[in-house]
């Protein structure tokens, strides 16, 4: 089969070369797929596409007009794909389903971690020779209650790698793990009181339309004053410009975030060019208790050979007609 794969970039191909084995025709596009690379995937029956390649109504439409058949996503969430518009048009897709807890709940502890030490500035210090200590104390993260929202495939690993550190882990999610609550003393409470309780909220689900903002003013100010928030999952599960009153206030004391809800113009292209593009970023910049990443949590190497691989089998299944639990 001809796939044309979105977004390809120099990190990722060896891997999805070698899951192929020249079984499929691989197009690689280093451009993301949006109106105006349709055209690209003339010929193709299959498209591969990353978290923030343009999968709408419309452009299924394009890719259907083209004889486009199938979508294979190489990511877990799937919130840029029009579902039900694939649906309409007959086409299918499927999903990374989990590539690597590891890789996105060992980045999520890291952002922790640089917040609460200041490694960042520490760095930049000693870049310049400067050895003084002030404005860089932290905290024990040993017995600090660390809220995990949603315990799914990587909030389950967070909780585990918390539970080592010595945390007091509470979560919330619609289904409670029963393995972590007798495994890691893990308690689940609401959200609310997931706020009220946490030193540190960090974010582990994905983005719907009931989770959309779900950090906002009003959540916010049930949070601990200073309380560390974490995201490494969607953008808008954070409604940014609260994020960035709070931060103003001190209400927020450290945000560590790999994602961004207007992301998908800036991310994985080099944008220095055109620092003040985006006007919300640049703000959120300026505070030094930001961390931001460019969604950089599921880049390990073996995340990358585990999303190689599904992919492929994702492609093969659709190729010779075998039912797939990853299908959308
Ligand atoms: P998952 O589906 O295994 O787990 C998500 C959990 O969230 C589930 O347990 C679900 O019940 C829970 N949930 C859903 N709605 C909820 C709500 N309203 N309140 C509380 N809990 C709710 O997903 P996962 O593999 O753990 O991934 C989580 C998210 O991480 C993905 O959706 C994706 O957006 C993001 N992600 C980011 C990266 C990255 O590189 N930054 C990589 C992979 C995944």
């Amino acid at each position: 089969m001809k796939v044309a794969v979105y977004s390809a970039r120099a990190y990722e191909k060896e891997a999805l070369q070698n899951a192929n084995a020249q079984e499929h025709d691989l197009l690689f596009i280093d451009q993301k797929m949006q109106a105006s690379t349709l055209h690209l995937a003339y010929g193709c029956e299959a498209v591969s596409v990353f978290v923030n390649d343009e999968v709408s109504a419309e452009n299924l439409r394009g890719l259907s007009d083209l004889g486009v058949r199938f979508v294979a996503l190489r990511c877990a969430g799937y919130n840029n794909v029009d579902v039900a518009a694939l649906r309409a048009l007959k086409m299918s897709a499927a999903r990374v389903a989990a590539y690597s807890p590891y890789a996105v709940a060992e980045h999520a502890v890291a952002l922790m971690l640089a917040l609460n030490r200041k490694l960042i500035v520490a760095n930049e210090r000693v870049h310049r020779f400067n050895f003084a200590l002030d404005g860089l104390v932290g905290f024990d993260m040993h017995h600090k209650t660390v809220g995990v929202v949603g315990t799914g495939t990587i909030g389950a690993v967070a909780v585990q790698i918390l539970h080592g550190f010595g945390c007091k882990v509470v979560a919330c999610d619609k289904i409670e793990n029963q393995e972590l609550i007798s495994r890691f003393a893990l308690r689940y409470v609401s959200f609310d009181q997931l706020c009220a309780e946490s030193d540190i909220v960090s974010l582990h689900l994905p983005l719907l339309p009931d989770t959309k903002y779900m950090v906002n003013k009003n959540s916010i100010a049930k949070m601990k004053k200073g309380v560390m928030l974490i995201n490494t999952s969607r953008g808008a599960l954070i409604d940014t410009r609260a994020a960035i009153e709070a931060l103003r206030s001190g209400h927020i004391g450290a945000l560590g975030i790999d994602v961004y809800e207007a992301e998908q113009a800036l991310f994985f292209d080099d944008h220095s060019a055109a620092q003040g593009s985006d006007p919300v970023l640049a703000e959120l910049l300026t505070f030094s208790n930001v961390l931001l990443t460019g969604h950089q949590a599921f880049l390990t190497k073996e995340a990358l050979q585990n999303i190689a691989v599904a992919t492929l089998r994702n492609i093969d299944c659709f190729a010779s007609g075998e039912a797939n639990s990853n299908a959308l």
